[in-house]
């Protein structure tokens, strides 16, 4: 079975090939059908002209018989009886012979209207009679009609006689002559066999001929079409030739575009991360303003328990002996605890900052989100303590484990849960669940705070897009967000019913498989 899509590739097709291949088989079977339809017209034509003939032939037959045999024969002897009568039947047989000669009639029958045969040349025939019944040609001759029939060589004829060379037997009503040579009442049947030997040679020529007429008409065709289709095929090839260098030449460009746009891409990102960057030394700025105040408390406690104490050491030194130290050595356990606390409280912000602010390319790492969640939380707490009551956790109890970098997430999570918290200011609660939902973790940052108006929900993610005053935001929170998420395979969406009706960010990323 050959492979059609292969040979019917635009670049395999070989249009000479196939025109070449096509058009032998088109002149093929048209030479053979003209070969044979041109002959059998040929041949029925041949059929019609001896027909023709032999009506013409036996009317004048008719009109010999008459004038030489008939009349002077029924003139002398009063009757005619050829079968009895060998003088009657020489004479007959002598007008015949007289105007048959040269010709090509083979066989002739002369009836009587019963179908009696009373001549022939075949003189053993004579006195036999031929049932009508059986003969529908002689007896619709004997009815007035003329009537022929071709009997092919092989076969035999009416009188049951084998066919050496084809035949054409011809029956035609034989009348009775008036004097002014009109025909009178009809008195017989005369039947004539015309040899037809040519007619095979006649088809042979004539197949011959039709095969070579149409070989050279369609050759000729051939030969044109040839050279248009050699024109065509040739223009088809230049054109072919150059689409594929275009192709090719087109590969080249897209391969230089693709460059291009990986080295945009490479550049995008890396705006990216410096955007990432700048928004979180923003968010560090912001931070750091809360903080300030956060970090002064305990290190005024850290300060003035130390001071406490040193008083005390002071004091205790100052009586030596002279004084009962027992109530100031109480105290220190109490103070250098405070102290403690009070520093590592120091120590955690700065630690949360500084990992907040390190620049780094993206870490990617096996994480548990909901643990993100609660590191993202305690850096904001120290910032927004008195509103941080208001923030409710419900985390999913399964493991929420993702590949990715731990700080950047937990970038995402501040700026949602900082943008809640601006928008709870006046009012409204803070909702953050975790939801596994088949094969991925849904993080849910809800508030019921000041929403978002449906004009300006299609460009929050937008980079610089801010409903804060001036100084107070970036803009590029979210789009941090945004950018941040789609590096970990996963896309946030944002929903709100309107002003005053709270905002929802869904966070959507696959889980560890
Ligand atoms: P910024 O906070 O600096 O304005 P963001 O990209 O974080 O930049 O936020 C863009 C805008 O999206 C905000 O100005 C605010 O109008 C809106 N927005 C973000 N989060 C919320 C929220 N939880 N509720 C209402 N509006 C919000």
């Amino acid at each position: 079975m050959p492979n059609f899509q292969k040979i019917l590739h635009p670049e395999k097709f070989n249009l000479i090939l196939y025109y070449a291949i096509t058009s032998f088989v088109i002149i093929g079977l048209l030479s053979l059908a003209v070969g044979w339809i041109f002959p059998r017209m040929e041949s029925e034509e041949l059929v019609k002209r001896s027909e023709k003939y032999a009506q013409y032939f036996i009317n004048h037959l008719n009109y010999e018989i008459y004038k030489d045999f008939l009349r002077p024969t029924l003139k002398k002897n009063k009757y005619i009886d050829l079968e009895n009568n060998r003088d009657q039947l020489k004479r007959l047989d002598k007008v015949i012979h007289e105007n048959t000669y040269g010709l090509n009639i083979k066989k002739l029958y002369l009836y009587d209207m019963e179908g009696h045969i009373i001549y022939s040349t075949i003189p053993e025939h004579i006195g036999f009679t031929i049932d009508r019944g059986q003969n529908a040609k002689l007896d619709s001759a004997i009815r007035g009609h003329f009537e022929s029939a071709l009997r092919l060589a092989g076969t035999t004829d009416s009188k049951g006689s084998y066919v050496v060379e084809t035949l054409l037997e011809s029956y035609y009503p034989f009348y009775e002559m008036k004097k002014n040579e009109h025909r009178g009442k009809q008195v017989g049947v005369l039947e004539i066999y015309q040899d037809m030997s040519e007619l095979k040679k006649q088809i042979g020529k004539a197949r011959e001929k039709a095969i070579i007429m149409t070989g050279s008409a369609m050759g000729i065709l051939f030969l044109s079409l040839f050279l248009i289709v050699l024109k065509a095929a040739r223009v088809i090839n230049t054109r072919t030739n150059q689409l594929v260098e275009a192709r090719n030449t087109l590969e080249l460009k897209v391969e230089e575009r693709t460059q291009e746009i990986r080295g945009a891409y490479k550049k995008l990102q890396l705006t990216q991360r410096k955007l990432i960057q700048s928004e979180k030394l923003a968010s560090i700025g912001t931070l750091a303003t809360g903080l300030a105040h956060e970090i002064n408390n305990p290190l005024a406690s850290v300060a003035s328990c130390a001071e406490g104490l040193i008083e005390r050491l002071k004091t205790m030194q100052d009586y030596k002996g002279h004084h009962d130290t027992r109530e100031e050595l109480e105290i220190f356990p109490e103070y250098l605890n405070i102290i403690c606390n009070e520093t590592y409280r120091c120590k955690s912000i700065i630690s949360n900052l500084l990992n907040f602010s390190r620049q780094s390319e993206p870490k990617f790492d096996r994480i548990n989100i909901n643990l993100v969640i609660h590191d993202t939380l305690s850096i904001v707490k120290h910032q927004f303590q008195t509103r941080f009551q208001g923030v409710r956790l419900n985390l999913s109890e399964d493991p929420c484990e993702v590949i990715g970098d731990p700080q950047q997430l937990k970038q995402v999570f501040l700026n949602l849960i900082i943008n809640a918290l601006h928008a709870t200011e006046a009012e409204g609660d803070i909702f953050i669940s975790t939801v596994i939902k088949q094969k991925t973790i849904q993080i849910m940052v809800k508030d019921t705070g000041a929403g978002i108006k449906p004009e300006h929900i299609d460009k929050i993610f937008d980079p610089f897009f801010t409903t804060k005053p001036t100084g107070k935001g970036t803009g590029l929170g979210l789009a941090i967000c945004y950018g941040i998420i789609d590096i970990h395979n996963g896309r946030i969406e944002v929903s709100s019913e309107g002003t005053g009706k709270g905002a929802t960010f869904t966070i959507i990323l696959p889980l560890v498989a």
